[in-house]
């Protein structure tokens, strides 16, 4: 069977169609031959009873007139069959009466009583009572020769041999020229896989040669190839857009001032650009995976690494400033900013970021930074320091008003009325520095206040100049801020104390409320004064400018500038929406949970 397996398909079919010819014919043959015998022996079994019967009435006259010549006359008749090898007429004493023989020598069996036939050996004798008027006179018994049956078989057993063997014979012939209705589009199907299979070309096809199954099957295999070949084209055009886009990338990335580097998804380095090299001096193999932390400051390392790891476990993008150690030694800060690209089931694929040298800005920021904090703190000794001597010129001023009355003539009076004002006006510009530079330094609060008790607070302040103008102040549902409470308190206090001051004819109606746009609340202090031209919306938040110069209209130019220090501090911003006549709203945002950290962004005000 092993063997079976492995012969090819052409020698099988050859084998399975002369395996079942044979068979067929074998069993026909056989069935033949049987059927032929037992049919003979039921002919032959009937011929010969009706034989002896028939040689039985012909004798009867004999044995009556016992006559044995002419019973040994009647049995020669059997001359006639060539296969009856003897005969014997016995007398009911079972003695010989007459006897016939074919090879001249007589064997009489012993009588038999009674009708019938039996095969003994290769013979078959028929004994038949020889009766007159239903009275035996004797027995007859028949001797046949059976090996007409042999010759029979034998002639059969020859003739199914040689159409077996001619069957077989035409077969074979037939076989092997049918067999490559089968044989031949297989073998091309064969061929045709090994040849996919050898080169990897795709565009093969297997030839169809017939319409049946092999047919449909070669069919099937075609298209599957067609199929496989579409993809397979797919996939090198993917490979080749993924090459030139790679090549892009690079080509890209190494022309980029800036460094560039990619990272697997559990962040470890697998490409820098050759401005990485240049920087650190060192190779890529030096850098690459985990690397990349020996040039990384010592102070910065820490941060950068827990960033680093936060970002490879959430996704998020990584920035972080830090120091890059150079090849001569020295640091130099860096923004080093990372994003992880996906693929479509969101799965991270890679990291791909860029650190951007930022060391001159960063030590200019540092110049800034300290020229900003002498400034401030300038102003507010300046402003804190002037606060005594202007109150001595109000006060003085004011001593001479009251004592010197009398002497001062039309002229000093009125001097001394512009000293007074000025001195006013100057309390006033200095107190509002204070609070400015205040504002600029103010620390960080972390607890959260309740806006509308600020408001209360701010309301109460303006109490006075609320009951002057007949003013109205509501206010909708107000939320809990992460804002210093004094802070707060100095914003309301300047939006509700301007919407006052640059009133209309009508009352003034001031409307407080806040809407949350995402992380942030959004105040709006809404009035119906005289409003703002738009071209001016950014403008009045800078330090000292102001629209209206009216003498009636007191103000320094601080107090919006005040509020942008405060919100911008927060992180959070400070816009107008108005238009002249038709009254003005001021927005503001502030975080609605605690900041992260104070805005150190320099402030448009000055
Ligand atoms: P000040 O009020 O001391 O002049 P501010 O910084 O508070 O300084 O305001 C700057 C300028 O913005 C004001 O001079 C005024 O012209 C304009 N302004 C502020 N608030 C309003 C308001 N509610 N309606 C109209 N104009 C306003």
């Amino acid at each position: 069977m092993h063997t079976l397996r492995q012969i090819p398909i052409k020698q099988k079919l050859v084998i399975i169609i002369m395996v079942t010819t044979a068979a067929a014919l074998i069993t026909a043959g056989l069935g033949i031959v049987i059927a032929d015998s037992l049919l003979f022996r039921g002919y032959l079994r009937r011929d010969l009873s009706a034989t002896a019967r028939m040689i039985a009435d012909n004798s009867t006259g004999a044995l009556a007139f016992n006559d044995p010549a002419a019973a040994a006359q009647t049995l020669v008749a059997l001359r006639e069959l060539p296969h009856v090898i003897g005969a014997c007429i016995y007398q009911p004493d079972t003695r010989v009466f007459a006897t016939y023989s074919r090879e001249g020598r007589v064997d009489c069996p012993p009588a038999q009583r009674g009708d019938g036939v039996r095969f003994v050996g290769d013979r078959l004798t028929v004994s038949q009572t020889i009766l007159l008027d239903n009275r035996p006179l004797g027995t007859l018994i028949l001797s046949y020769d059976l090996t007409e049956i042999g010759e029979r078989i034998r002639l059969y057993g020859g003739t199914v041999l040689s159409v077996l063997l001619f069957a077989s014979l035409l077969a074979l012939l037939l076989s092997a020229r049918l067999r490559t209705i089968i044989a031949t589009p297989i073998s091309h199907l064969v061929s045709a896989a090994t040849a996919v299979s050898q080169t990897g070309d795709y565009s093969i096809r297997a030839q169809k040669l017939s319409e049946d199954e092999l047919g449909a099957l070669v069919d099937r295999f075609n298209e599957m190839l067609a199929g496989i070949q579409s993809r397979d084209n797919d996939l090198k055009n993917a490979l080749h857009k993924v090459d030139q886009e790679r090549e892009r990338f690079h080509f890209l990335a190494e022309s980029m001032p800036q460094k560039i580097f990619t990272a697997t998804p559990t962040g470890e380095n697998d490409y820098l650009n050759r401005q990485w090299m240049e920087f650190t001096g060192l190779s890529f193999a030096q850098m690459q995976g985990w690397g990349w932390t020996q040039f990384i400051h010592p102070d910065d390392l820490e941060a950068n690494l827990r960033l680093w790891r936060q970002s490879i476990a959430t996704g998020e993008p990584f920035r972080l400033e830090h120091r890059f150690r150079r090849a001569d030694g020295k640091y130099r800060w860096h923004l080093t900013r990372a994003h992880a690209m996906r693929d479509e089931s969101g799965n991270i694929t890679m990291w791909i970021g860029s650190n951007t040298d930022i060391h001159e800005q960063k030590e200019k920021e540092e110049e800034l930074r300290r020229a900003n904090d002498d400034l401030r703190q300038f102003a507010y000794s300046a402003s804190h320091d002037l606060q005594e001597p202007i109150r001595n010129v109000a006060v003085y001023s004011e001593l001479i008003g009251r004592r010197y009355a009398e002497v001062l003539d039309e002229d000093g009076q009125q001097f001394l009325g512009f000293l007074r004002e000025s001195g006013r006006r100057l309390a006033t510009l200095v107190s509002d520095l204070l609070a400015y530079t205040v504002a600029s330094m103010a620390e960080l609060c972390e607890t959260a206040v309740n806006s509308s008790a600020i408001l209360e607070n701010a309301r109460e302040t303006l109490a006075g100049a609320i009951r002057e103008n007949q003013a109205i102040v509501t206010h909708g549902e107000l939320p809990e801020v992460h804002m210093g409470a004094a802070h707060l308190h100095q914003v309301f206090q300047n939006l509700i104390g301007n919407a006052l001051k640059y009133r209309s004819h009508a009352p003034p109606h001031i409307h407080v409320s806040a809407v949350q746009r995402g992380g942030m609340w959004c105040f709006s202090v809404r009035d119906n004064g005289i409003g703002i031209d738009p071209q001016y919306n950014d403008k009045i938040f800078g330090l000292f400018k102001r629209l209206h110069h009216d003498r009636t209209l007191s103000g320094t130019g601080i107090g919006l500038a005040i509020c942008q220090r405060v919100v911008e501090r927060y992180g959070g911003r400070i816009w107008v929406e108005s238009e002249p006549g038709k009254g003005a709203t001021f927005f503001f945002t502030v975080p609605a949970n605690q900041p992260l950290s104070f805005a150190t962004g320099q402030s448009s005000a000055g």
